[in-house]
């Protein structure tokens, strides 16, 4: 069985906080049970959204946060102050990388086109095997349910291995989440259907 050893996570969420408090809630779950879990959290180093709510958590939890985040958007003052550490890259590309980088793993909560496009980038460079990090998604109230059953649909017509949709962590518990990281193998399956 695979024991991953975890350092870091890069969590991907929503700079809004979504309707009602289930999303907000689940963030600050997750930052509990990083810093419960001796995990430091990689991200987008903002206190706009769920970022600002999971960083808050981590930090008020004894926790490590260290955010990456653009000169633009530093610049427009949505850099968050209290962070255990902090760097500022010229574009979004940069940050996507340095973000990869720091992190043994991914976490998508739930968000809108930034958190989706980060993390399908994670998720594609493990199918070509560029990296080896696992990814997963952070279900709460079925959030990922619709984007699961397109995911399902490319498996059916044959775009996706199915391998890779099975390596995908999907749980609406954080610690779940996490054990089920470290227990996720490398996926050497071929992108490419004969
Ligand atoms: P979205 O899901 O469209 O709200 O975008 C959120 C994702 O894009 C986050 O995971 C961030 O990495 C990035 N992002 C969007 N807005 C910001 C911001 N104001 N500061 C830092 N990162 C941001």
């Amino acid at each position: 069985m695979t024991t991953r050893r975890i350092r870091n996570i890069a969590v991907f969420c929503g700079s809004n906080t979504g309707e009602g408090d289930a999303y907000t809630t689940a963030a600050a779950a997750l930052g509990r049970a990083l810093a419960t879990r001796g995990i430091g959290l990689v991200y987008g180093g903002t206190m706009k959204g769920l970022m600002g709510v999971l960083a808050d958590s981590v930090l008020a939890s004894g926790g490590h946060a260290h955010g990456v985040i653009t000169r633009r958007l530093a610049d427009k003052g949505h850099l968050h102050q209290g962070l255990s550490r902090h760097e500022i890259v010229d574009a979004m590309g940069a940050r996507k990388a340095r973000m990869l980088d720091l992190a043994d793993a991914c976490i998508a909560l739930p968000g809108g086109i930034g958190t989706v496009e980060e993390f399908m980038e994670a998720w594609t460079l493990n199918q070509l095997g560029d990296i080896d990090k696992p990814v997963a998604l952070y279900d709460v109230a079925g959030f990922y349910q619709p984007f699961l059953a397109f995911i399902d649909s490319m498996v059916e017509r044959r775009f996706l291995p199915a391998a890779h949709r099975a390596g995908l962590v999907v749980a609406d518990d954080p610690m779940a989440l996490i054990d089920g990281l470290i227990a996720q193998p490398a996926i050497t399956v071929p992108k490419w259907m004969s």
